[in-house]
């Protein structure tokens, strides 16, 4: 048997990061298993749906490295890949469950329907629907037709019976049928609604494996009814842990710690990181290890490691990753990358600074990163003339001889005829040598007076990359502050 499986996203709004784990599952379970991962859009809520959210949503995939086997963009043997395509498709099953007697015309207005609720509710029962029009004889049916009302179709559910399936995940599941009420499959202006749908077009398109987030389980049992009554065989079902926010509440579409993918991606997160952090959401191959490359990350991938209890996305995690892969690309390659953000948002390189300069003060950064996005303001101390001293470095600089320090290391830097990490170091050696200063006393008080800060990059290059200039400026107003 070829796996096959799919994601079916409704194009209602962005790429969130939870729809992309249930993507990535399915995606890693067929190229474990050599099968064929299908993409299909659930666009039945029409009111709902976001125009271009289906481009946004090929967009993050192909940038996060899956690619599809079959899809709306595509094609495929199984199409139209796109629900609202294939309504006749579903008409023709319906009526194949009209004429079983296992689907009936429902009435019931939408005031009817509440009504129903709140007495319900009123007695502390939760109901689902009362069967009230599937009793109703065939001439009561054709008269309402004929006063031009439109029904709704609803699925005639079986009492007293059972459905059991084994969820790959969770293990045996049961249900009863007596807590299902009768579920409308077809609304009134002929669009199937999901629980009927996604049975039709799982069975159509072969589909051997669903995996799918945890808060469809509930659905499952009336998707098996369909299955039976329409005489298809079901596919085996796979519910995947929920996704938790720090609190360990089901993380929220709007929760600002998680971003949906196309932010990422504008951000400059590498999406192998992503892709990396997602698969390590609920699943875990056992053992240490947590860098996996996608390939490997296929090879071991399967069901049988997916945890039941809820997948926490860490954020503090997900910089560390980010900051792991970033590490491993090529400075020439991030330079690009911040190049393009730079150019994106307007922002220029100081005056009479090219490609070489930024090339390195990426790579002075380089470590600190773990998005693109970071980089303006780690990297704001290059951009302009002056810098503001924190308190820390006021401190540093109130200590006896510091200031000593940063004078004479200026005077030198000003006499210098060349500008570079090396001749930088030669000045502090001679400043050291003088004053009889080393270590902490001798490098301290100038990154103070140059960077603001108490902690930093690589001193020398630092020195080496702002301007003579800025410099000397920056070592002046230090000295000026502190000797009034
Ligand atoms: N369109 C459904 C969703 O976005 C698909 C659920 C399923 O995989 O069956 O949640």
């Amino acid at each position: 048997m070829t796996v096959r499986v799919r994601y079916a996203p409704s194009p209602t709004g962005h790429l969130h990061i939870g729809g992309v784990r249930t993507a990535l599952f399915n995606y890693f379970y067929a190229r474990h298993y050599n099968g064929q991962f299908i993409l299909r859009f659930e666009d039945t809520d029409l009111d709902r749906n976001v125009p271009g959210a289906e481009e946004e949503m090929l967009k993050g995939f192909r940038w996060l490295g899956v690619d599809w086997d079959e899809g709306p963009d595509v094609g495929g043997p199984y199409g139209p890949y796109r629900c609202t395509e294939r309504l006749d498709i579903y008409r023709s099953y319906l009526q194949k469950l009209v004429d079983a007697n296992a689907a009936y015309p429902c009435f019931c207005s939408p005031e009817e329907l509440e009504a129903e609720r709140e007495a319900a509710a009123a007695q502390g029962r939760i109901s689902g629907y009362s069967g009230r029009c599937r009793h109703l004889s065939d001439e009561q049916r054709q008269q309402k037709l004929a006063e031009g009302r439109v029904p709704n179709w609803r699925f005639a559910v079986p009492m007293g019976a059972e459905l059991a399936f084994t969820d790959l995940i969770r293990g045996d599941m049961r249900f009863q049928t007596d807590d299902i009420g009768d579920f409308v499959i077809v609304k009134s202006n002929g669009i199937p609604t999901y629980n009927f749908q996604v049975v039709i077009d799982d069975a159509l398109m072969n589909i051997t494996h669903v995996i799918r987030g945890e808060e469809h389980l509930s659905n499952t049992p009336k998707q098996l009814l369909v299955y039976q009554a329409l005489g298809f065989e079901p596919a085996t079902f796979a519910h995947l842990p929920q996704v938790l926010d720090q609190t360990r509440k089901k993380l929220s579409k709007r929760d600002p710690n998680v971003k949906p993918v196309h932010i990422y991606r504008e951000e400059g997160y590498l999406p192998e990181a992503i892709v990396n952090f997602l698969a390590l959401l609920g699943w875990s191959p056992g053992g240490e290890e947590e860098i996996m490359a996608f390939a490997e990350i296929v090879e071991k991938f399967d069901l049988d490691r997916v945890n039941r209890s809820g997948a926490v996305f860490d954020v503090d995690k997900l910089h560390w990753m980010a900051g792991q892969y970033m590490k491993q690309l090529p400075n020439e390659e991030l330079t690009d990358m911040v190049q393009q953000y730079l150019d994106k948002r307007g922002m220029r390189l100081p005056q009479g600074r090219g490609r070489q300069w930024l090339e390195g003060v990426v790579a002075l950064l380089h470590e600190k990163m773990s998005c693109v996005a970071e980089f303006p303001a780690l990297a704001q101390d290059f951009f302009r003339a002056e810098t503001e001293l924190s308190q820390e470095a006021l401190e540093v600089l109130k200590e006896d001889g510091a200031l000593a320090v940063v004078a004479r290391y200026q005077e030198l830097a000003k006499d210098a005829d060349s500008w570079s990490a090396e001749a930088s170091k030669g000045w502090f050696k001679q400043v050291g040598a003088e004053l009889n200063v080393k270590g902490r006393k001798l490098f301290m008080p100038v990154r103070a007076a140059l960077t603001g800060e108490v902690h930093g990059p690589d001193l020398q290059q630092t020195v080496f990359l702002l301007q003579k200039e800025w410099v000397l400026a920056r070592l002046d107003k230090a000295l000026t502050v502190l000797s009034h």
